[in-house]
């Protein structure tokens, strides 16, 4: 089953790469953290420098990772590309970083979950451009410091408050990704509908938008489940009412809550009561990873005015038993 899934991964992979902005301008949105890192990659240029180490921060699908290409593709620098959890030690990074040319920008997602002295490495690294290479073993070994030539970290993380101050200090800009308006994800849309040569309305582009949770990553996997939908049982032409029927399918409802969504609603509302529940609890009820439920569907219920935050756990707001279509029990403040 892994290598099925394996497999529809790395085909759901390649359709997004074939979708990615390879410009600042192409880039739809964000308009803030655009002009931020045009400022500071045209500055680098015109210095003839290496940019500032860089940590782009925001919920999974907004485009961190094409904003690394980005930057890359801008300086007409190559990109290497590695993530917190795929470096299990500290040597495995000390090689990366120790095979880097000048110039080159190191990419590293989910960079929160690097262990603990690969971070120590990391920020030695960044600061010094100097990484200790440690020869021989026990009592024998010693540490030989390597100089690195000028290079630029691109940090990626859902939350730049789970880096630890060492390391987020580090990083000359942060940029903040936050979730597109509507009228944005439209235009995510047209512009993928474009490269993929199918017709798609207006209306229905906007129906896809206004359920993507504020997500381009969602925009562009719905519109090609509308577009199955579209050719299997429909005329191939992408209208209001096959986008409806596809979603429809795809149990994504009207606000754009998908299954886990929902299951989440649902668990704190029926099972728990409205909370509030702990974090880890609440996985548990909907038979996912904390880490999931905490930096996908969290956000965006949050967002939406659905859950709550509080010291004590999450709480379900009103709006969120209107929106499973129950009674707001008495006892919840309105
Ligand atoms: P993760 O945190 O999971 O790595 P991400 O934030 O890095 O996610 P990307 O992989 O960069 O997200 O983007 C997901 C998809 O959304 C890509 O296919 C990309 O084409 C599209 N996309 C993201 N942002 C934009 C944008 N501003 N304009 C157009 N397309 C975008």
């Amino acid at each position: 089953e892994s290598l099925v899934r394996a497999g529809a991964d790395d085909l759901e992979r390649a359709a997004e790469a074939a979708l990615r902005p390879r410009r600042l301008e192409e880039f739809v949105g964000q308009a803030v953290v655009r002009e931020q890192l045009s400022l500071v990659l045209q500055a680098a240029m015109a210095r003839g420098r290496a940019p500032d180490h860089v940590l782009l921060s925001g919920p999974p699908g907004l485009g961190k990772t094409t904003l690394a290409m980005i930057i890359a593709g801008e300086l007409g620098a190559s990109l290497r590309i590695t993530s917190g959890p795929a470096i299990q030690h500290a040597g495995d990074l000390a090689a990366v970083l120790s095979s880097l040319e000048e110039g080159e920008v190191l990419f590293i997602d989910e960079i929160h979950r690097l262990a603990r002295p690969a971070e120590e490495l990391l920020y030695v690294a960044m600061e010094d451009f100097r990484v200790d290479v440690v020869v021989g073993k026990g009592a024998g070994a010693s540490a030989i410091p390597l100089t690195l030539p000028p290079f630029t970290v691109v940090g990626a993380t859902t939350r730049a408050g789970l880096l630890p101050a060492p390391l987020r200090d580090r990083f000359g800009f942060t940029g903040h990704l936050d979730f597109y308006a509507t009228e944005e994800l439209e235009r995510v849309l047209v512009r993928s509908a474009g490269l993929l040569g199918v017709p798609l309305a207006g209306e229905a582009a906007a129906e896809i938008a206004s359920r993507s949770r504020g997500t381009p990553r969602i925009a562009n996997r719905l519109l090609r489940r509308v577009r199955d939908w579209a050719e299997v049982r429909g005329d191939g032409t992408l209208g209001l009412a096959a986008a409806r029927s596809a979603l429809q399918v795809y149990e994504v409802d009207e606000r754009g809550l998908d299954r886990l969504d929902r299951a989440v609603l649902s668990a704190l509302c029926t099972r728990f009561g409205g909370g509030p529940v702990g974090l880890t609890t609440l996985a548990v009820a909907v038979g996912e990873e904390p880490e999931t439920v905490e930096t996908v569907a969290e956000p965006f219920l949050v967002r939406e005015g659905l859950v709550g935050r509080t010291q004590r756990g999450r709480v379900a707001l009103p709006a969120a038993w209107e929106h499973l279509g129950l009674d707001v029990p008495k006892t919840v403040d309105t």
